[in-house]
């Protein structure tokens, strides 16, 4: 068998789409299951929907994922360029090639004979208006015209294209590797154009050159290009080159939350929740937040996209991007689309959180906190603050809420939920802490505990009742891990500080 070469191959047109994300990773694990090589192609022919910074920001997002193609524009191999608006001398051949053996010719309509063939159609109530079987002997092509007087237009260079001729009532038969076998009639298709009067290729040529040029064994997409497949697999037949067809597989869409159509990247705005990888300098609308800025973890962003089309055939959710290597089957992608889901996609992330080291969460906790003003000194209690609340937070900003005490004194404190249950007892017991709490030789979460209850013992007061106000003393409010813990990591100066500040704001109250 050949080398497994699959490639991804998106439009620069715009910020990239967690449909796009899916396709390039399933491209990737596939590639990667098999030892083959992943490729990034940039399909940049329609330079009139090129849009600024979308290729680099493609590779920044698939770097983010951990999922870097093997061969790109930023990565040359063997079988570059990786953009097609370089390789534009390439398809010219190809689809002369193809009008010499008759499956093609040119074109020399203007735009204006092109609409006037469209309102003809109309006027004769068909709804298709289609450039096909039905009119191009009518039109100004190399089919209607003589030889000579095709030749004498190419001669002076009268603006043309060359359009693909599709043949009446023929069925084009494909096997996709997910939907099995698949026939098409040609009936419904126009004669797609292959090359632009500029002479840029259209995406239905590039496409089937460049898999042929760059050895794709495989060519996996969204399945919004079904549709396309006949025409393309024509192409690999015309040309002669069927016997190097890639396999195919169009994989399911990923449908909107109420799986209505497929999730666009509109919706996200409408919807409340991001559709993007990473943030997205929008030319038009500016900056769109992806999952990234919201506090995703990559590897969560990764397996919540994987299992939208895929399961192992058991229960289990959470994989790592080895496991899905590993365990990744094309049959084993769903037909149907899966619908998106946010809550869903945070329980991902929120498991990821619960399951990564402290090591692996520390860099991204920490830029979280230096942009609020914090700068760690303690790496080793800021370690152990990560391992306290981690359990507790669904997206990476959530250790800023669940952890910002530690650093800053809260700067509200609750008073009036501990005033509610106050009395001079209570009062006492905290004096007592204080003076306890300073003596003791060392400041662990268990002794902290022990002498806590043991002075609540004394007092005749039930542990209970004291935690509550001790919790809001430290941290501001009812929240938080375990009291005990919180008051070990703060240390003694500070928690003593807090308890101290906390009561003079009741007596001043009182
Ligand atoms: N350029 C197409 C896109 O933007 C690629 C389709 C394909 O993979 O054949 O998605």
């Amino acid at each position: 068998m050949n080398k497994v070469r699959v490639r991804f191959a998106p439009s620069p047109t715009g910020g990239l789409h967690l449909g796009g994300i899916r396709t390039a990773l399933y491209n990737y694990l596939f590639a990667k299951k098999y030892m083959g090589d992943f490729v990034l192609r940039v399909e940049d022919t329609d330079q009139t929907r090129y849009v600024k910074g979308a290729e680099e920001y493609i590779i920044d997002c698939l770097n983010w994922c951990k999922i870097s193609p093997d061969e790109g524009p930023h990565r040359e191999g063997e079988y570059g360029p990786y953009r097609q608006s370089e390789r534009k001398s390439l398809y010219k051949e190809y689809a002369e090639q193809l009008v010499k053996l008759g499956h093609a010719y040119y074109a020399f309509d203007t735009p204006a004979e092109i609409e006037t063939m469209r309102e003809t159609l109309k006027g004769q109530g068909k709804d298709n208006l289609q450039y096909d079987y039905r009119v191009r002997f009518n039109m100004k092509n190399s089919l209607s015209l003589s030889p000579e007087e095709t030749e004498a237009l190419l001669k002076i260079n009268f603006p043309h294209v060359i359009r693909l001729k599709i043949e009446r009532d023929e069925f084009v038969y494909f096997k996709d590797m997910i939907r099995g076998d698949i026939e098409m009639s040609t009936n419904g298709l126009d004669d797609k154009v292959l090359l632009k009067a500029d002479g840029m290729p259209t995406y239905h040529l590039a496409v089937v050159v460049d898999d042929y040029l760059m050895k794709i064994t495989h060519a996996f997409r969204g399945e919004e290009w079904l549709p396309s497949a006949p025409i393309h697999v024509l192409l690999w037949k015309y040309l002669g080159w069927e016997k190097h067809m890639p396999e195919w597989a169009h994989f399911p869409l990923i449908l909107k939350p109420d799986g209505n159509g497929k999730l666009s990247k509109r919706d996200g705005e409408r919807l409340g929740f991001p559709v993007f990888a990473m943030e997205w300098n929008d030319p038009v609308k500016g900056e769109i937040k992806g999952f990234k800025e919201l506090g995703f973890l990559p590897e969560a962003f990764l397996n919540m996209l994987a299992m939208l089309g895929w399961n192992n055939g058991t229960e289990q959710e959470i994989f790592s991007l080895d496991e899905m290597i590993d365990q990744f089957s094309i049959d084993r992608i769903h037909v149907h689309g899966a619908k998106f889901d946010f809550e869903k996609a945070k329980w991902y992330n929120h498991e990821w959180i619960k399951k990564s080291s402290v090591e692996r969460l520390e860099h991204d906790v920490k830029k979280i906190f230096e942009k609020k003003g914090v700068s760690v000194s303690d790496e080793e209690q800021f370690g152990s603050i990560i391992e306290l609340i981690k359990d507790r937070c669904t997206l990476l900003t959530d250790f800023w809420e669940q952890g910002h005490f530690f650093y800053n004194s809260p700067s509200e404190i609750d008073t009036a939920s501990i005033l509610s249950k106050w009395n001079e007892n209570k009062n006492q017991f905290f004096v007592e802490l204080i003076r306890t709490y300073s003596l003791l030789p060392s400041w662990k979460s268990v002794e902290l505990e022990n002498t806590f209850k043991e002075i609540a013992a004394a007092s005749h007061l039930k542990p209970g009742e004291l935690m509550l106000p001790f919790r809001i003393m430290l941290v501001g409010g009812k929240f938080g891990p375990g009291i005990f813990d919180i008051a070990s990591l703060l240390g003694k100066t500070e928690t003593i500080k807090r308890i101290e500040h906390t009561l003079s704001l009741l007596n001043q109250k009182i």
